[in-house]
């Protein structure tokens, strides 16, 4: 297992910024509708190891399906580097976009799990 650690995030023009504290060790991608045109991997966050740093003012939140998770992308460059939602059990999390991480280790494929969300 990779060791936990606090890794930097930013969209594309580095208006929105945050700090994850994780180990990387669940990494995600989804086959959903709107997964499937971003083509993000993602990794699980418990709400309280994620701090936004700046940017908060120029997030949109975008809903689709359920409703249930905020997709939240940069109005100024267009880039979601994280999003809002809950576990099964209603803790708040957050997805965050490893993609979109200054200092991740590279993504190895062959680990990723992949969440059928086309039929979920
Ligand atoms: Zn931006």
């Amino acid at each position: 297992m990779p060791e936990t650690r606090t890794y930097h995030g930013q969209c594309h023009c580095g208006a929105v910024r945050y700090t994850a504290t994780t180990d990387l060790g669940s990494l995600m991608d989804c086959n959903c509708s709107r997964c499937r045109r971003l083509g993000w991997v993602m990794q699980s966050v418990p709400a309280e190891n994620f701090e936004l740093l700046s940017g908060a003012d120029k997030l949109v939140d975008y809903r689709f399906n359920t409703k249930a998770i905020q997709h939240l992308f940069c109005r100024d460059c267009g880039i979601e580097s994280f999003a809002r939602g809950q576990d099964r059990e209603g803790r708040e999390l957050v997805m965050i976009n490893v993609n979109a991480l200054d200092d991740a280790p590279a993504v190895d494929r062959a680990t990723i799990m992949h969440w059928n969300g086309a039929e979920a």
